[in-house]
Protein backbone atom coordinates (compact mmCIF):
# COMPACT_ATOMS: atom_id res chain seq x y z
CA UNK A 1 0.00 0.00 0.00
CA UNK A 2 1.46 2.89 -1.17
CA UNK A 3 -0.76 5.20 1.75
CA UNK A 4 -1.05 5.41 5.60
CA UNK A 5 -4.00 3.55 6.78
CA UNK A 6 -5.69 6.91 7.70
CA UNK A 7 -4.88 8.18 4.32
CA UNK A 8 -6.50 5.46 2.86
CA UNK A 9 -9.98 5.60 5.30
CA UNK A 10 -10.07 9.25 4.46
CA UNK A 11 -10.03 9.10 0.87
CA UNK A 12 -12.55 6.53 0.79
CA UNK A 13 -14.89 7.92 2.82
CA UNK A 14 -14.58 11.51 0.95
CA UNK A 15 -15.44 8.84 -2.21
CA UNK A 16 -18.61 7.10 -0.53
CA UNK A 17 -19.93 9.72 2.03
CA UNK A 18 -19.41 10.12 6.01
CA UNK A 19 -20.73 6.65 8.16
CA UNK A 20 -20.17 4.42 4.76
CA UNK A 21 -16.53 3.56 5.74
CA UNK A 22 -16.76 0.83 8.49
CA UNK A 23 -13.79 -0.08 10.47
CA UNK A 24 -15.57 -0.96 13.68
CA UNK A 25 -13.89 -4.64 14.93
CA UNK A 26 -17.62 -6.59 14.38
CA UNK A 27 -17.49 -5.61 11.11
CA UNK A 28 -14.47 -6.14 10.12
CA UNK A 29 -14.97 -9.16 11.98
CA UNK A 30 -17.86 -10.37 10.25
CA UNK A 31 -16.58 -8.79 6.76
CA UNK A 32 -15.78 -12.63 5.15
CA UNK A 33 -19.37 -13.63 6.76
CA UNK A 34 -19.64 -17.15 7.21
CA UNK A 35 -16.61 -18.41 5.89
CA UNK A 36 -14.26 -20.16 8.45
CA UNK A 37 -17.58 -20.22 10.41
CA UNK A 38 -16.85 -22.96 12.48
CA UNK A 39 -13.49 -21.59 14.10
CA UNK A 40 -15.30 -17.95 14.44
CA UNK A 41 -18.13 -19.70 16.60
CA UNK A 42 -14.80 -20.61 19.39
CA UNK A 43 -13.77 -16.80 18.80
CA UNK A 44 -11.25 -17.55 16.77
CA UNK A 45 -10.01 -15.08 13.60
CA UNK A 46 -7.91 -16.46 11.61
CA UNK A 47 -7.20 -14.25 8.51
CA UNK A 48 -6.29 -11.05 8.45
CA UNK A 49 -8.31 -8.32 9.28
CA UNK A 50 -9.89 -6.22 6.28
CA UNK A 51 -9.06 -2.59 6.60
CA UNK A 52 -12.22 -1.39 6.02
CA UNK A 53 -15.72 -2.21 4.80
CA UNK A 54 -16.84 0.19 2.26
CA UNK A 55 -20.10 0.58 1.10
CA UNK A 56 -20.99 1.74 -2.12
CA UNK A 57 -23.94 3.52 -3.49
CA UNK A 58 -23.46 4.11 -6.83
CA UNK A 59 -21.68 2.29 -10.33
CA UNK A 60 -19.51 5.94 -9.67
CA UNK A 61 -18.15 5.21 -6.20
CA UNK A 62 -17.50 2.14 -7.12
CA UNK A 63 -15.30 3.13 -10.26
CA UNK A 64 -13.63 5.66 -7.97
CA UNK A 65 -12.90 3.18 -5.17
CA UNK A 66 -11.51 0.87 -7.57
CA UNK A 67 -9.20 3.50 -9.16
CA UNK A 68 -8.36 4.90 -5.89
CA UNK A 69 -7.52 1.38 -4.59
CA UNK A 70 -5.15 0.60 -7.94
CA UNK A 71 -3.07 3.38 -7.91
CA UNK A 72 -2.66 2.74 -4.30
CA UNK A 73 -2.06 -1.37 -4.20
CA UNK A 74 -5.00 -1.88 -1.73
CA UNK A 75 -6.75 -4.74 -2.10
CA UNK A 76 -10.51 -5.33 -2.46
CA UNK A 77 -13.22 -8.31 -2.06
CA UNK A 78 -16.23 -7.36 -4.00
CA UNK A 79 -19.38 -8.66 -1.70
CA UNK A 80 -23.15 -8.78 -1.79
CA UNK A 81 -24.98 -11.03 -0.26
CA UNK A 82 -22.12 -12.09 1.46
CA UNK A 83 -23.57 -15.79 1.24
CA UNK A 84 -20.85 -17.62 -0.75
CA UNK A 85 -18.41 -20.43 0.86
CA UNK A 86 -15.69 -22.14 -0.01
CA UNK A 87 -13.59 -19.21 1.43
CA UNK A 88 -14.63 -16.65 -1.56
CA UNK A 89 -15.08 -14.09 0.48
CA UNK A 90 -11.40 -14.61 2.79
CA UNK A 91 -9.41 -12.04 3.17
CA UNK A 92 -5.33 -13.42 2.82
CA UNK A 93 -3.59 -9.98 2.23
CA UNK A 94 -3.00 -7.52 4.58
CA UNK A 95 -4.21 -3.96 2.76
CA UNK A 96 -8.14 -5.31 1.79
CA UNK A 97 -10.78 -3.74 1.83
CA UNK A 98 -14.12 -5.65 1.35
CA UNK A 99 -16.06 -2.86 -1.71
CA UNK A 100 -20.06 -3.89 -0.58
CA UNK A 101 -22.70 -3.40 -3.61
CA UNK A 102 -25.56 -4.50 -1.46
CA UNK A 103 -26.98 -1.11 -1.04
CA UNK A 104 -27.19 -0.76 -4.98
CA UNK A 105 -30.31 -2.69 -4.58
CA UNK A 106 -32.51 -1.32 -7.15
CA UNK A 107 -35.08 -2.85 -9.46
CA UNK A 108 -34.19 -0.57 -12.56
CA UNK A 109 -36.21 -2.09 -15.52
CA UNK A 110 -39.26 -5.22 -15.72
CA UNK A 111 -39.44 -5.11 -19.15
CA UNK A 112 -42.38 -7.67 -20.13
CA UNK A 113 -42.27 -7.12 -23.59
CA UNK A 114 -38.76 -8.61 -24.30
CA UNK A 115 -38.96 -10.84 -21.09
CA UNK A 116 -35.95 -9.20 -18.78
CA UNK A 117 -35.26 -7.46 -15.90
CA UNK A 118 -32.16 -5.26 -14.97
CA UNK A 119 -31.18 -4.11 -11.72
CA UNK A 120 -28.25 -3.31 -9.77
CA UNK A 121 -25.75 -5.93 -8.43
CA UNK A 122 -27.09 -5.97 -5.23
CA UNK A 123 -30.81 -6.54 -5.43
CA UNK A 124 -31.72 -9.67 -3.57
CA UNK A 125 -32.85 -11.85 -5.75
CA UNK A 126 -36.22 -12.91 -3.96
CA UNK A 127 -37.14 -9.36 -4.13
CA UNK A 128 -37.21 -9.58 -7.93
CA UNK A 129 -38.87 -12.53 -8.24
CA UNK A 130 -41.56 -11.65 -5.62
CA UNK A 131 -41.84 -8.47 -7.79
CA UNK A 132 -42.13 -10.19 -11.18
CA UNK A 133 -44.49 -13.12 -9.82
CA UNK A 134 -47.19 -10.53 -9.45
CA UNK A 135 -46.78 -10.14 -12.77
CA UNK A 136 -47.38 -14.00 -13.53
CA UNK A 137 -43.66 -14.16 -14.46
CA UNK A 138 -40.03 -15.90 -12.92
CA UNK A 139 -36.55 -15.55 -13.20
CA UNK A 140 -36.41 -19.24 -13.05
CA UNK A 141 -33.50 -19.09 -11.21
CA UNK A 142 -33.65 -20.41 -7.66
CA UNK A 143 -30.58 -21.56 -5.79
CA UNK A 144 -31.21 -22.59 -2.21
CA UNK A 145 -29.25 -19.11 -1.20
CA UNK A 146 -32.61 -17.25 -3.16
CA UNK A 147 -33.60 -16.23 0.39
CA UNK A 148 -30.39 -14.63 1.20
CA UNK A 149 -27.99 -13.84 -2.35
CA UNK A 150 -27.90 -10.81 -4.28
CA UNK A 151 -27.33 -10.20 -8.03
CA UNK A 152 -24.00 -9.42 -8.09
CA UNK A 153 -22.59 -12.25 -6.44
CA UNK A 154 -24.78 -14.77 -7.97
CA UNK A 155 -23.56 -14.12 -11.28
CA UNK A 156 -19.63 -13.85 -9.98
CA UNK A 157 -20.03 -17.20 -8.63
CA UNK A 158 -21.89 -18.81 -11.85
CA UNK A 159 -24.54 -19.48 -9.80
CA UNK A 160 -27.06 -22.29 -10.56
CA UNK A 161 -31.18 -22.90 -9.12
CA UNK A 162 -33.20 -25.80 -8.15
CA UNK A 163 -35.23 -25.34 -11.18
CA UNK A 164 -32.25 -25.46 -13.95
CA UNK A 165 -32.71 -27.86 -15.77
CA UNK A 166 -35.62 -26.67 -17.23
CA UNK A 167 -34.59 -22.65 -17.15
CA UNK A 168 -30.84 -23.22 -16.86
CA UNK A 169 -28.06 -21.79 -14.89
CA UNK A 170 -26.98 -18.06 -14.92
CA UNK A 171 -24.96 -18.55 -17.61
CA UNK A 172 -28.41 -19.23 -19.73
CA UNK A 173 -30.16 -16.19 -17.85
CA UNK A 174 -27.64 -13.15 -18.26
CA UNK A 175 -28.20 -11.21 -20.41
CA UNK A 176 -25.60 -8.06 -20.37
CA UNK A 177 -24.15 -6.70 -17.58
CA UNK A 178 -22.62 -3.34 -16.42
CA UNK A 179 -19.10 -4.24 -14.15
CA UNK A 180 -16.68 -1.59 -13.38
CA UNK A 181 -12.45 -3.04 -14.28
CA UNK A 182 -10.06 -3.17 -11.44
CA UNK A 183 -8.74 0.14 -12.83
CA UNK A 184 -11.70 1.76 -12.34
CA UNK A 185 -13.59 2.26 -16.05
CA UNK A 186 -17.07 0.92 -16.53
CA UNK A 187 -17.76 -1.03 -19.30
CA UNK A 188 -21.35 -2.16 -20.74
CA UNK A 189 -22.35 -5.72 -22.46
CA UNK A 190 -25.52 -4.71 -24.25
CA UNK A 191 -28.40 -6.94 -24.01
CA UNK A 192 -28.55 -8.59 -27.47
CA UNK A 193 -30.79 -11.69 -27.68
CA UNK A 194 -27.45 -13.63 -29.24
CA UNK A 195 -24.66 -12.50 -30.78
CA UNK A 196 -21.68 -14.08 -32.86
CA UNK A 197 -18.84 -10.90 -32.04
CA UNK A 198 -16.27 -12.87 -30.76
CA UNK A 199 -15.72 -14.73 -27.41
CA UNK A 200 -18.74 -13.91 -25.20
CA UNK A 201 -17.45 -11.29 -23.28
CA UNK A 202 -19.77 -11.67 -20.37
CA UNK A 203 -17.96 -15.24 -19.73
CA UNK A 204 -15.68 -12.82 -18.03
CA UNK A 205 -17.14 -11.74 -15.34
CA UNK A 206 -19.54 -14.22 -14.99
CA UNK A 207 -17.62 -16.88 -12.28
CA UNK A 208 -14.87 -14.10 -11.81
CA UNK A 209 -15.51 -14.52 -8.39
CA UNK A 210 -14.54 -10.95 -8.06
CA UNK A 211 -10.95 -11.32 -9.31
CA UNK A 212 -11.69 -9.60 -12.87
CA UNK A 213 -13.66 -7.03 -11.61
CA UNK A 214 -17.15 -5.48 -9.76
CA UNK A 215 -20.34 -6.02 -11.26
CA UNK A 216 -22.49 -3.25 -11.15
CA UNK A 217 -25.87 -3.88 -12.83
CA UNK A 218 -27.09 -7.70 -14.56
CA UNK A 219 -29.77 -7.76 -16.69
CA UNK A 220 -31.58 -11.96 -16.81
CA UNK A 221 -34.26 -12.86 -18.42
CA UNK A 222 -37.48 -13.74 -17.22
CA UNK A 223 -39.76 -16.60 -17.98
CA UNK A 224 -43.90 -17.35 -17.71
CA UNK A 225 -44.98 -18.82 -14.35
CA UNK A 226 -47.46 -21.42 -13.90
CA UNK A 227 -47.07 -22.27 -10.60
CA UNK A 228 -50.44 -24.22 -10.67
CA UNK A 229 -49.27 -26.83 -13.52
CA UNK A 230 -46.76 -28.54 -11.81
CA UNK A 231 -45.86 -31.82 -12.31
CA UNK A 232 -44.42 -33.60 -9.27
CA UNK A 233 -43.42 -37.50 -9.19
CA UNK A 234 -41.36 -39.19 -6.63
CA UNK A 235 -39.88 -42.92 -7.10
CA UNK A 236 -37.76 -44.89 -4.08
CA UNK A 237 -35.36 -46.63 -6.58
CA UNK A 238 -33.24 -50.03 -6.16
CA UNK A 239 -29.86 -47.97 -5.45
CA UNK A 240 -28.18 -45.06 -6.98
CA UNK A 241 -26.78 -47.36 -10.08
CA UNK A 242 -30.41 -47.55 -11.61
CA UNK A 243 -31.33 -43.95 -10.08
CA UNK A 244 -28.94 -42.33 -12.53
CA UNK A 245 -29.68 -44.45 -15.15
CA UNK A 246 -33.28 -43.95 -15.13
CA UNK A 247 -32.22 -40.09 -15.06
CA UNK A 248 -29.78 -40.46 -17.99
CA UNK A 249 -32.66 -41.82 -19.89
CA UNK A 250 -34.95 -39.51 -19.23
CA UNK A 251 -33.17 -36.54 -19.64
CA UNK A 252 -31.11 -37.74 -23.02
CA UNK A 253 -34.54 -38.98 -24.37
CA UNK A 254 -35.23 -34.88 -24.63
CA UNK A 255 -37.41 -34.30 -21.40
CA UNK A 256 -36.75 -31.08 -19.23
CA UNK A 257 -38.26 -31.48 -15.91
CA UNK A 258 -37.27 -28.35 -14.03
CA UNK A 259 -36.53 -30.24 -11.04
CA UNK A 260 -34.27 -33.52 -11.25
CA UNK A 261 -33.60 -35.04 -8.17
CA UNK A 262 -31.81 -38.82 -6.97
CA UNK A 263 -31.04 -38.62 -3.22
CA UNK A 264 -29.02 -41.83 -1.44
CA UNK A 265 -30.25 -42.62 2.37
CA UNK A 266 -27.38 -41.07 4.60
CA UNK A 267 -28.07 -37.64 2.30
CA UNK A 268 -31.89 -37.86 2.64
CA UNK A 269 -31.80 -39.27 6.07
CA UNK A 270 -29.80 -36.61 7.66
CA UNK A 271 -31.35 -33.29 5.34
CA UNK A 272 -35.30 -34.12 4.62
CA UNK A 273 -35.88 -37.47 6.45
CA UNK A 274 -39.18 -37.30 4.25
CA UNK A 275 -38.87 -40.94 3.15
CA UNK A 276 -37.73 -43.83 4.49
CA UNK A 277 -34.81 -45.68 2.38
CA UNK A 278 -33.66 -49.28 2.95
CA UNK A 279 -29.90 -49.10 3.04
CA UNK A 280 -29.09 -49.12 -0.76
CA UNK A 281 -32.05 -47.15 -1.86
CA UNK A 282 -32.43 -43.63 -3.53
CA UNK A 283 -35.58 -41.87 -3.59
CA UNK A 284 -35.83 -40.20 -7.39
CA UNK A 285 -38.31 -36.76 -7.83
CA UNK A 286 -39.18 -34.67 -10.43
CA UNK A 287 -40.88 -30.88 -10.87
CA UNK A 288 -42.01 -30.33 -14.66
CA UNK A 289 -42.90 -27.08 -15.06
CA UNK A 290 -44.38 -25.02 -18.20
CA UNK A 291 -48.05 -24.88 -20.17
CA UNK A 292 -50.11 -27.23 -18.67
CA UNK A 293 -50.19 -29.19 -21.97
CA UNK A 294 -45.98 -29.43 -21.76
CA UNK A 295 -45.42 -30.33 -17.69
CA UNK A 296 -48.16 -33.07 -18.72
CA UNK A 297 -46.37 -34.95 -21.25
CA UNK A 298 -43.00 -34.11 -19.40
CA UNK A 299 -44.80 -35.93 -16.43
CA UNK A 300 -46.51 -39.08 -18.01
CA UNK A 301 -43.07 -39.73 -20.00
CA UNK A 302 -41.17 -39.49 -16.59
CA UNK A 303 -43.37 -41.75 -14.91
CA UNK A 304 -43.48 -44.44 -17.45
CA UNK A 305 -39.34 -44.42 -17.61
CA UNK A 306 -38.96 -44.69 -13.62
CA UNK A 307 -41.08 -47.22 -13.52
CA UNK A 308 -39.52 -49.03 -16.55
CA UNK A 309 -36.21 -48.52 -14.38
CA UNK A 310 -38.11 -50.15 -11.17
CA UNK A 311 -38.68 -47.49 -9.76
CA UNK A 312 -41.33 -46.93 -7.09
CA UNK A 313 -44.14 -44.73 -7.20
CA UNK A 314 -44.70 -42.88 -4.05
CA UNK A 315 -47.04 -39.89 -5.00
CA UNK A 316 -46.03 -36.87 -4.11
CA UNK A 317 -46.00 -35.82 -0.70
CA UNK A 318 -42.04 -36.01 -0.28
CA UNK A 319 -41.95 -34.17 -3.36
CA UNK A 320 -44.53 -31.12 -2.23
CA UNK A 321 -42.15 -31.78 1.17
CA UNK A 322 -39.32 -30.58 -0.45
CA UNK A 323 -40.48 -28.01 -2.29
CA UNK A 324 -41.54 -26.58 1.29
CA UNK A 325 -38.18 -27.24 3.23
CA UNK A 326 -35.81 -26.87 0.82
CA UNK A 327 -34.66 -23.52 1.39
CA UNK A 328 -34.82 -24.32 5.51
CA UNK A 329 -30.50 -24.39 5.65
CA UNK A 330 -30.93 -20.81 4.85
CA UNK A 331 -32.38 -20.20 8.41
CA UNK A 332 -29.16 -22.14 10.00
CA UNK A 333 -27.46 -18.99 8.20
CA UNK A 334 -29.70 -16.08 9.52
CA UNK A 335 -28.29 -15.26 13.86
CA UNK A 336 -26.13 -17.41 15.85
CA UNK A 337 -28.06 -20.96 15.06
CA UNK A 338 -25.12 -22.26 13.02
CA UNK A 339 -22.42 -21.29 15.54
CA UNK A 340 -24.87 -22.51 18.34
CA UNK A 341 -24.55 -25.81 16.53
CA UNK A 342 -21.21 -25.57 16.27
CA UNK A 343 -20.21 -25.35 20.06
CA UNK A 344 -22.70 -27.81 20.92
CA UNK A 345 -22.08 -30.90 18.37
CA UNK A 346 -17.97 -30.11 17.73
CA UNK A 347 -19.57 -31.14 13.97
CA UNK A 348 -19.38 -29.85 10.85
CA UNK A 349 -21.74 -29.78 8.09
CA UNK A 350 -20.90 -29.06 4.70
CA UNK A 351 -20.90 -29.83 1.05
CA UNK A 352 -18.85 -30.38 -2.08
CA UNK A 353 -20.59 -30.34 -5.76
CA UNK A 354 -19.22 -31.68 -8.71
CA UNK A 355 -20.18 -33.00 -12.04
CA UNK A 356 -19.15 -35.57 -14.90
CA UNK A 357 -20.70 -37.22 -17.97
CA UNK A 358 -23.33 -39.75 -17.38
CA UNK A 359 -20.78 -42.68 -17.56
CA UNK A 360 -18.68 -40.97 -15.22
CA UNK A 361 -20.77 -40.27 -12.87
CA UNK A 362 -21.99 -43.30 -11.41
CA UNK A 363 -17.74 -44.80 -11.13
CA UNK A 364 -17.30 -41.46 -9.34
CA UNK A 365 -20.12 -41.84 -6.59
CA UNK A 366 -18.81 -45.30 -6.01
CA UNK A 367 -15.77 -44.53 -5.57
CA UNK A 368 -16.20 -41.22 -3.21
CA UNK A 369 -17.86 -43.37 -1.08
CA UNK A 370 -15.80 -45.85 -0.80
CA UNK A 371 -12.06 -44.29 -1.27
CA UNK A 372 -13.07 -41.10 0.98
CA UNK A 373 -13.89 -42.76 3.90
CA UNK A 374 -10.72 -44.11 5.03
CA UNK A 375 -9.00 -41.08 4.47
CA UNK A 376 -11.16 -38.89 6.26
CA UNK A 377 -10.34 -40.39 10.43
CA UNK A 378 -12.97 -37.66 11.68
CA UNK A 379 -15.77 -38.24 9.09
CA UNK A 380 -19.42 -39.06 10.72
CA UNK A 381 -21.70 -39.36 7.76
CA UNK A 382 -20.96 -39.12 3.72
CA UNK A 383 -23.59 -38.79 1.20
CA UNK A 384 -24.74 -37.56 -1.88
CA UNK A 385 -27.46 -36.37 -4.17
CA UNK A 386 -28.12 -35.36 -8.42
CA UNK A 387 -29.74 -31.67 -8.19
CA UNK A 388 -28.71 -30.36 -12.43
CA UNK A 389 -28.93 -32.62 -15.34
CA UNK A 390 -27.42 -31.98 -18.83
CA UNK A 391 -27.81 -33.90 -21.96
CA UNK A 392 -24.23 -34.54 -21.31
CA UNK A 393 -23.99 -35.51 -17.76
CA UNK A 394 -25.23 -34.61 -14.01
CA UNK A 395 -23.74 -33.31 -11.04
CA UNK A 396 -23.62 -34.80 -7.12
CA UNK A 397 -23.95 -32.47 -3.89
CA UNK A 398 -21.66 -34.57 -1.52
CA UNK A 399 -22.93 -34.23 1.57
CA UNK A 400 -20.88 -34.75 4.70
CA UNK A 401 -20.42 -34.52 8.74
CA UNK A 402 -17.07 -33.66 10.16
CA UNK A 403 -16.66 -34.15 14.30
CA UNK A 404 -13.75 -31.67 14.37
CA UNK A 405 -10.49 -31.90 16.04
CA UNK A 406 -10.30 -28.29 17.18
CA UNK A 407 -11.46 -24.81 16.09
CA UNK A 408 -7.81 -24.17 15.03
CA UNK A 409 -7.53 -27.16 12.90
CA UNK A 410 -11.00 -26.89 11.71
CA UNK A 411 -10.49 -24.99 8.21
CA UNK A 412 -7.68 -27.26 7.61
CA UNK A 413 -9.95 -30.79 8.33
CA UNK A 414 -12.90 -29.35 6.28
CA UNK A 415 -10.21 -28.23 3.13
CA UNK A 416 -8.99 -32.26 3.20
CA UNK A 417 -12.06 -33.46 2.96
CA UNK A 418 -13.06 -30.99 0.09
CA UNK A 419 -9.48 -32.02 -1.44
CA UNK A 420 -10.03 -35.39 -0.87
CA UNK A 421 -13.68 -35.63 -2.63
CA UNK A 422 -12.12 -33.57 -5.77
CA UNK A 423 -9.24 -35.66 -6.21
CA UNK A 424 -11.65 -38.85 -6.75
CA UNK A 425 -13.69 -36.98 -8.82
CA UNK A 426 -10.32 -34.91 -11.38
CA UNK A 427 -9.13 -38.91 -11.78
CA UNK A 428 -11.86 -38.79 -15.01
CA UNK A 429 -11.36 -36.91 -18.19
CA UNK A 430 -15.31 -35.91 -17.61
CA UNK A 431 -14.71 -35.03 -13.53
CA UNK A 432 -15.49 -31.38 -12.52
CA UNK A 433 -14.37 -30.22 -9.32
CA UNK A 434 -16.03 -27.34 -8.92
CA UNK A 435 -19.90 -27.53 -10.36
CA UNK A 436 -21.44 -23.92 -8.83
CA UNK A 437 -19.80 -22.85 -5.66
CA UNK A 438 -17.36 -21.51 -7.47
CA UNK A 439 -13.00 -22.00 -6.40
CA UNK A 440 -13.10 -20.20 -3.39
CA UNK A 441 -9.71 -20.25 -1.68
CA UNK A 442 -10.58 -23.68 -0.47
CA UNK A 443 -10.25 -25.02 -4.64
CA UNK A 444 -7.79 -23.08 -6.32
CA UNK A 445 -5.32 -25.14 -4.91
CA UNK A 446 -6.76 -27.44 -7.58
CA UNK A 447 -6.90 -25.20 -10.69
CA UNK A 448 -3.89 -26.43 -12.47
CA UNK A 449 -5.78 -30.04 -12.44
CA UNK A 450 -9.08 -28.77 -13.29
CA UNK A 451 -8.19 -26.84 -16.26
CA UNK A 452 -5.31 -28.48 -17.23
CA UNK A 453 -3.08 -27.16 -20.20
CA UNK A 454 -5.67 -24.40 -20.41
CA UNK A 455 -4.75 -22.92 -16.70
CA UNK A 456 -1.84 -20.44 -17.95
CA UNK A 457 -5.08 -18.85 -20.15
CA UNK A 458 -6.87 -18.17 -16.36
CA UNK A 459 -3.36 -16.34 -15.22
CA UNK A 460 -3.37 -14.57 -18.49
CA UNK A 461 -6.21 -13.27 -17.99
CA UNK A 462 -5.98 -12.64 -14.60
CA UNK A 463 -2.91 -10.57 -15.48
CA UNK A 464 -4.58 -8.64 -18.37
CA UNK A 465 -8.05 -7.77 -16.53
CA UNK A 466 -5.86 -6.61 -13.42
CA UNK A 467 -2.13 -6.24 -13.72
CA UNK A 468 -1.49 -4.69 -10.67
CA UNK A 469 -3.57 -7.70 -9.09
CA UNK A 470 -5.69 -5.46 -6.71
CA UNK A 471 -9.03 -7.95 -6.74
CA UNK A 472 -9.09 -10.45 -4.92
CA UNK A 473 -5.44 -12.13 -5.04
CA UNK A 474 -5.36 -15.70 -4.71
CA UNK A 475 -8.43 -16.21 -6.43
CA UNK A 476 -9.18 -18.08 -9.55
CA UNK A 477 -5.10 -18.35 -9.80
CA UNK A 478 -2.85 -19.37 -6.64
CA UNK A 479 -0.93 -16.57 -5.58
CA UNK A 480 2.54 -18.29 -5.85
CA UNK A 481 1.44 -18.78 -9.87
CA UNK A 482 0.88 -14.94 -10.32
CA UNK A 483 4.31 -14.40 -8.84
CA UNK A 484 6.16 -16.81 -11.02
CA UNK A 485 4.72 -14.96 -14.37
C1 LIG B 1 -27.53 -22.12 2.45
C2 LIG B 1 -26.83 -21.86 1.14
C3 LIG B 1 -27.32 -22.45 -0.01
C4 LIG B 1 -26.72 -22.21 -1.24
N1 LIG B 1 -27.27 -22.75 -2.35
C5 LIG B 1 -26.74 -22.48 -3.57
C6 LIG B 1 -27.33 -22.99 -4.75
O1 LIG B 1 -28.35 -23.69 -4.73
N2 LIG B 1 -26.77 -22.65 -5.94
C7 LIG B 1 -25.67 -21.86 -6.00
O2 LIG B 1 -25.20 -21.60 -7.11
N3 LIG B 1 -25.07 -21.39 -4.90
C8 LIG B 1 -25.58 -21.66 -3.69
N4 LIG B 1 -24.99 -21.16 -2.56
C9 LIG B 1 -23.77 -20.35 -2.66
C10 LIG B 1 -24.02 -18.83 -2.77
O3 LIG B 1 -25.28 -18.47 -2.31
C11 LIG B 1 -23.86 -18.38 -4.19
O4 LIG B 1 -22.50 -18.53 -4.53
C12 LIG B 1 -24.29 -16.95 -4.49
O5 LIG B 1 -24.16 -16.77 -5.86
C13 LIG B 1 -23.48 -15.90 -3.79
O6 LIG B 1 -24.16 -14.66 -3.94
P1 LIG B 1 -23.93 -13.48 -2.88
O7 LIG B 1 -24.71 -12.30 -3.33
O8 LIG B 1 -24.20 -13.96 -1.52
O9 LIG B 1 -22.39 -13.20 -3.09
P2 LIG B 1 -21.22 -12.97 -2.05
O10 LIG B 1 -21.17 -14.07 -1.07
O11 LIG B 1 -21.28 -11.59 -1.53
O12 LIG B 1 -19.96 -13.11 -3.01
C14 LIG B 1 -19.68 -14.32 -3.65
C15 LIG B 1 -18.51 -14.15 -4.59
O13 LIG B 1 -18.83 -13.23 -5.63
C16 LIG B 1 -18.01 -12.07 -5.59
N5 LIG B 1 -18.88 -10.91 -5.78
C17 LIG B 1 -19.95 -10.56 -5.01
N6 LIG B 1 -20.53 -9.46 -5.53
C18 LIG B 1 -19.82 -9.11 -6.62
C19 LIG B 1 -19.91 -8.05 -7.56
N7 LIG B 1 -20.87 -7.13 -7.46
N8 LIG B 1 -19.00 -7.99 -8.55
C20 LIG B 1 -18.02 -8.93 -8.65
N9 LIG B 1 -17.87 -9.94 -7.77
C21 LIG B 1 -18.76 -10.03 -6.78
C22 LIG B 1 -17.37 -12.09 -4.21
O14 LIG B 1 -16.12 -11.45 -4.20
C23 LIG B 1 -17.27 -13.58 -3.93
O15 LIG B 1 -16.15 -14.12 -4.56
C24 LIG B 1 -25.56 -21.40 -1.30
C25 LIG B 1 -25.06 -20.81 -0.13
C26 LIG B 1 -25.69 -21.03 1.06
C27 LIG B 1 -25.13 -20.38 2.30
Amino acid sequence: MNVTREQALEKLEAIVGAGHVLTDEQSLRMGDSHNRGYAKAFGLYQTPLPLAIVNAYSTDQVSAVLAYCNQNQIHVIPRTGATGGEGLLEVICENTIILDGSNMNQILKIDTDNMMVTCQCGTPLQEIEDQVNKLGLTTGHSPQSRPMADMGGLVATRSIGQFSTYYGAIEDLLCGLEAVTPDGRVIRIRNVPRRSAGPDLRHIFMGSEGALGFITEVTVKLFPYYPDNMWMGGYIMKNMKTGFEALRKIITSGYKPSVVRLYDKPDMDYNFGSVTLKDEEAFMFFVAEGPGALSKATGDAIHKIALEFGGEYIGTRAVEHWMIHRNDLCDQFRGTAREEKYRQTHTLYSTTEISASWTDIVKIYDDVMKNVPPQIENLVMLGGHVSHSYINGTNIYFVYQLKMNSPETADEEHTKMVHAICNEVLKYETGGCVHHHGMGKKRVPLAWKEHGTSYPLMIDLKHMMDPNNIMKPGTLVMLKDMKKE
